[in-house]
């Protein structure tokens, strides 16, 4: 149990907070406490329902001066859990040098990553924590949702902007639902956990933020639900299908497959004509060699004329 948690103090003088580097450090004990006690409840859950061995391998993303680190350290220790940081600062590297000896921390940018070598020599998938710089958010969220395929990662429980988190947990038929949407309920159950208020950080950011608990469902799940297609080609085709939201995912698509079909107009026509919908190139071509790959879920009759915010 993660009790409350002394006002975390940024160190005199030199760590003044970098923009550049997306940094707004937590200044309230409470919201630490509780950002913490929810990363081990999530953690918790996915190793039971997944994992035989019963060890939490922590790994923390961006633990700047420390604010989530410094209560990490005890708590990881009492659970008797393995702990690792990624942080790009040095100034950081340093700081928590001194105060953490024991603690690891890699010296590097988070998009670098190499979680299932992490994984491996941890023995068993990570379990991700951060206060996230919020300029590259999704792109550290699509690195996790990658490294869960390879059986890496297991939960993520992280801060990020508000607006980003209602998209991620957002139901169809909503203005919210798009790309984040499909990709992150595909890969895992996600639950917005709390509402998180700008007063809390050092420097205040202009936006609310959440924090957001994702499970991921693992590579055998996953495969099931992807049947057959590749993840790189479904982002390809929710791409061209969410990028240009005032266009009809008809629209979209014809272009896409353009592309794909070097121009063969009759190709394409056929494509769109037919229903259900092939999902992605490589569901298209294993049509062509009788296999049937194409989507299951029934789509209504007038499907190419739906916006994908509707
Ligand atoms: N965990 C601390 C806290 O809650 O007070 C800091 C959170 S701050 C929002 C984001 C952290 O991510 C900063 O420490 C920043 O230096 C680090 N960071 C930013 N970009 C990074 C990158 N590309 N790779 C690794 N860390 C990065």
């Amino acid at each position: 149990e993660v009790k409350a948690v002394a006002t975390p103090t940024l160190p005199k003088g030199t760590f003044r907070p970098k923009q550049s580097l997306g940094q707004n450090f937590l200044r309230d004990g409470n919201t630490v406490a509780k950002i913490i006690r929810t990363f081990v409840a999530d953690a918790e859950k996915t190793i039971i329902e997944n994992d035989t061995s019963g060890k939490m391998r922590a790994v923390e993303l961006g633990p700047g001066a420390g604010a989530l680190t410094d209560t990490l350290v005890p708590t990881m220790e009492e659970l008797n859990a393995s702990f690792q940081c990624i942080e790009i600062d040095p100034r950081s590297v340093e700081l928590l040098g001194e105060k953490h000896p024991s603690l690891r921390v890699h010296h590097m940018d988070v998009m670098q990553a190499d979680y299932p070598t992490m994984a491996t020599e941890e023995g068993g998938p990570l379990s991700i924590i951060g206060n996230l710089p919020y300029y590259i958010t999704s792109q550290i969220l699509f690195a996790l949702a990658d490294a869960s395929h390879f059986n890496a990662v297991r939960s993520a429980t992280v801060t990020m902007q508000y607006e980003v988190g209602e998209r991620i947990v957002a139901k169809t038929c909503t203005k919210e639902y798009g790309i984040l949407s499909v990709v992150f309920q595909l890969y895992a159950d996600c639950k917005l956990h709390f509402k998180i208020p700008p007063t809390v950080f050092y420097p205040p950011p202009k936006v609310d933020s959440a924090l957001i608990g994702l499970h991921f469902v693992g590579p055998t799940k996953l495969r099931e639900r992807l049947s057959g297609i590749q993840p790189m080609e479904l982002r390809r085709v929710l791409t061209a299908t969410f990028q240009q939201r005032r266009k009809t995912v008809r629209n979209s698509l014809k272009k896409l497959l353009t592309d794909i079909y070097e121009g063969d107009k009759e190709k394409v026509q056929e494509i769109l004509n037919s229903k259900p919908l092939p999902l992605t190139a490589t569901t298209i071509k294993a049509r062509e060699n009788g296999d049937e790959f194409a989507l299951t879920q029934e789509l209504p009759d007038d499907w190419t004329k739906l916006r994908p915010e509707q």
